[in-house]
């Protein structure tokens, strides 16, 4: 996980859990669409929980678990590309831009919203908290839910996101007009644990421009801007306060290394203890499951009976 998934989403599912029932789930399903090595995703999936439970979601008040371990994720996806429409998954922007770098273009990753939309639905799930750049899935997965209850009547909650104001958006340090996403090896992405060395290095190498003037701009200045808003993210303040402490680039850059490597400090340090023991990661994901199922089956039988899939002869 990078930067951008902590300021954009983690941060906010950690503060959420003060006052909702919340349900986080690993979605190593999703991770299939792209053929992984096998062994990376298992030590990913690990990884990936690690850093959540550092960062600080509560295994205990909220329920964190994987979603292949729950298989009624796979079932109601089913369900739910059966009441999507072609045309609407056609016009998802993340297919479009994954599509367009890959080699191999999977069914999966062109039906990935129906499987997003049934992580969502199986929980009865009323906000969804995520980065700017999930706003088109959820809107999909609200009209989904919308048809499925218009056929076989109120069957699916119809869910809402929430999209912080800070950090909603981080984009990548070398190019500053696409988001910062997964390539933890690029100088363009900073990963949530990545060592303090590396962080600074890659702030300090992040693309600017030649004027010189710290204004925030996204349009005229995307790098300067992005690091106005990493670091107002970091410090709870606006990139347009940020951007009045400073005249020059170097400063900025200095300060927004510093700031980000001290948020990130704490859950690099508990994530090193976690890691260490993968069993103990594997027993929470298990009870997390268990606690997941029950309401998942609950609603994947709601939604089988109204469907008219026969369910007395469930065993
Ligand atoms: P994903 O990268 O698709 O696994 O995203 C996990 C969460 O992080 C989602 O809620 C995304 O909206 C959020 N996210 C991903 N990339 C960014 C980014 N560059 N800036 C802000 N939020 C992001």
């Amino acid at each position: 996980m990078h930067l951008g998934n902590y300021l954009g989403a983690v941060r906010n599912w950690v503060d959420l859990q003060e006052d909702h029932d919340c349900t986080y789930c690993v979605v190593d399903l999703h991770a299939l669409t792209t053929a992984p090595n096998p062994k990376h995703l298992r030590a990913n999936t690990l990884a990936t929980t690690a850093i959540l439970l550092a960062a600080g979601i509560n295994h205990n008040s909220s329920t964190l678990f994987v979603q292949s371990a729950v298989a009624e994720h796979a079932e109601l996806a089913w369900m739910m590309e059966c009441t999507v429409g072609f045309g609407e998954l056609r016009r998802m922007t993340q297919f479009k831009d994954k599509s367009d770098r890959s080699d191999f273009i999977s069914a999966g990753l062109f039906t990935y919203p129906a499987l997003q939309a049934a992580d969502i639905l199986l929980y009865d799930t009323d906000l969804v908290p995520v980065g700017d750049d999930q706003r088109q899935h959820v809107e999909l997965c609200r009209d989904i839910a919308e048809r499925f209850n218009h056929r076989y009547g109120e069957t699916l909650i119809v869910p809402t996101h929430v999209i912080p104001k800070a950090g909603a958006r981080v984009m990548d340090l070398q190019n500053p007009s696409d988001k910062m996403s997964k390539s933890l090896d690029s100088p363009g992405t900073i990963g949530i644990v990545e060592d303090p060395s590396s962080v600074a290095r890659k702030i300090k190498r992040a693309v600017t421009d030649s004027d010189n003037e710290v204004r925030y701009d996204p349009v005229v200045k995307p790098g300067v801007s992005n690091l106005l808003g990493i670091l107002a993210a970091a410090t709870h303040r606006t990139p347009e306060a940020v951007a009045s402490d400073y005249s020059i680039y170097g400063p900025l850059k200095l300060d927004t290394a510093d700031a980000v490597n001290e948020l990130l400090a704490p859950i690099r340090q508990q994530y090193q203890e976690l890691i260490a023991e993968p069993a103990h990661i594997e027993s929470l994901l298990a009870k997390g499951a268990e606690k997941a199922r029950v309401v998942a089956s609950a609603t994947l039988q709601r939604a089988r009976e109204r469907a008219g899939l026969l369910t007395r002869v469930l065993s």
